[in-house]
C-alpha cells in the first residue's frame, strides 16, 4: 500500500512524480505540478482553490459527481502539510 500523498494537491506520488528542490534533488512532500526548484507553482492558490482542483481531478477519476468528489476533497485537503501551516510558506 502506497499511501504517500503529494502534500499540497493530495495526488498519489510516485517516485516520478517528485517535485524538486532548489539544489534539483526531488522534494518529497509535493508532486512535480505543485512544487519545482524550491518553490510552488502557484503560491497564490488558496485552499478554496485546491479543493476545487482536487474534486475535478477525482471526479473525472473515479467517475463519481463533481459534488460527492468536493465532500472527498474536503477531507483530504486540510490534512495536507501545505494547507496545515498557519503561515504560507516562504
Ligand atoms: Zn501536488
Amino acid at each position: 500500500m502506497n499511501d504517500e500523498r503529494c502534500q499540497s494537491c493530495g495526488i498519489n506520488l510516485a517516485p516520478s512524480t517528485h517535485g524538486s528542490n532548489k539544489d534539483g534533488t526531488p522534494n518529497m512532500d509535493y508532486c512535480s505540478k505543485c512544487f519545482q526548484r524550491g518553490s510552488f507553482t502557484q503560491p497564490s492558490l488558496n485552499i478554496q482553490g485546491m479543493i476545487q482542483k482536487l474534486a475535478e481531478n477525482i471526479s473525472a477519476q473515479l467517475r463519481i459527481p463533481e459534488g460527492r468528489a468536493r465532500i472527498l476533497a474536503s477531507a483530504i485537503i486540510p490534512l495536507l502539510k501545505r494547507w496545515k501551516q498557519p503561515e504560507i510558506a516562504k
